[in-house]
């Protein structure tokens, strides 16, 4: 009997220890980790610098509540602003799913504060963006909306690399479109180049805002600091983090360009633990060392992608760390058979094997996951 709600459907194994890009469970077994918590432990598991930073911002102050100034939020935005493709500002709270809000209501305050209805948002089949009610309403996946209708009006889903299909949904009403430029949870489904060319046009003619989900695919995950500047043309007005951002200290960030974050004022928004000093000294860290592992992240990427490609198991999609293999099959007990091999991997979208390991991975790790997978599916 378990005191615990039944939300999740839980692997029968439990991890004690993690060092690098290894965890330990109970019984001292050793399993290669490349979903890495879903993409959160982007240094590794206890990696030492982190657990000193954490250690010794503890023993300064924790907590001390949005009240107050807090320089720690001000280093993290400068340099998570720094890597934007424009001048902007950052609003700190806790998961995925919140920055996510804030990037809602932040639209659509933009626009009522211009004295504009427009209040609607496009977004696309198959995403995944939370599971508040806004994020919940943006996720364009029926299964994740089942029984806790209705969602928050002004959503719409269109087909992702369809345009005609964006352009069929909006009106003078919409606020914004909202994606990722790689869906995670949907399946490691990428948004064609010239698809997002057209996105962004059509943003700039009909005026609307873009807002880039960036919660799975930023921090570093698929090679470039943010995902969308693997594509040059693409100015984003809002983009949300989470995931990665704190290796593992629970930390979620809404960045927008300046212009549109003047629509938050005192009031307009809060939360009550957002970037607290301990997880933005700890982001602080992470985003410094993350930008310095990204050529690594590309060629570790690449050589991943090519093995996985050699295997011939399916289509092999994504890019950087975030991989994922479409199987003809469902793959859930593919999972099982992999955690008896000693390999952690993730199985979404019901036919995709995914992979999401640490940033730090190294060729030999590559090796020893692509000899494991050759006994998972032998
Ligand atoms: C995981 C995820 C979220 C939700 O993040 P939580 O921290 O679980 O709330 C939102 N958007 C994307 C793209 C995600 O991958």
């Amino acid at each position: 009997m378990s005191y615990l709600m039944n939300n999740y459907s839980r692997l029968p194994v439990k991890f004690v220890k993690g060092e690098g890009v290894y965890l330990y469970d109970d019984k001292g077994r050793k399993y290669l980790d490349l979903i890495a918590g879903v993409g959160v432990n982007s240094l590794g598991h206890a990696p030492p610098e982190v657990v000193k930073i954490i250690s010794s911002q503890a023993k300064e102050l924790i907590h001390v509540s949005n009240l107050f100034e807090n320089p720690w939020q001000e280093e993290l935005a400068q340099k998570l602003v720094k890597e934007f493709h424009t001048s902007g500002k950052v609003f700190f709270c806790n998961s995925g799913t919140e920055s996510v809000e804030a990037a809602l209501k932040l639209a659509r305050k933009y626009w009522r504060d211009k004295g504009k209805n427009k209040y609607k948002f496009v977004a696309f089949e198959r995403s995944f963006h939370g599971r508040t009610y806004g994020s919940l309403s943006a996720t364009g996946q029926p299964k994740f909306h089942q029984g806790f209708e209705p969602m928050l009006p002004g959503f719409s889903h269109a087909k992702l690399n369809d345009i005609d299909s964006v352009y069929k949904l909006l009106d003078e009403e919409t606020a914004g479109i909202i994606l990722e430029v790689i869906q995670g949870e949907g399946g490691v489904n990428p948004a064609e180049e010239e698809f997002l060319a057209k996105l962004q046009e059509l943003c700039k003619e009909k005026e609307l805002l873009l807002i880039i989900d960036e919660v799975q695919t930023g921090i570093g995950r698929t090679g470039e600091f943010y995902a969308y500047k693997h594509f040059s043309f693409l100015k984003p007005d809002i983009i949300t983090l989470a995931k990665g951002l704190g290796s593992g200290v629970p930390i979620g960030a809404t960045l927008a360009r300046e212009e549109v974050a003047q629509s938050f004022t005192p009031g307009s928004h809060g939360s009550t633990f957002g970037g607290n000093p301990l997880v933005c000294k700890v982001a602080s860290y992470v985003v410094d060392k993350v930008k310095d592992l990204l050529p690594r992240v590309r060629s570790v990427g690449e050589y991943f992608k090519k093995r996985l490609e050699e295997l011939n198991l399916g289509k092999v999609k994504g890019r950087g760390l975030m991989l994922g293999i479409e199987l003809k099959e469902e793959c859930k007990g593919y999972v099982l058979k992999a955690l008896e091999e000693g390999l952690v991997i993730n199985c979404t979208a019901g036919n995709v094997i995914r992979f999401l390991p640490p940033l730090i991975l190294e060729k030999e790790h590559v090796d020893e996951a692509v000899e494991k997978l050759k006994r998972v599916f032998k």
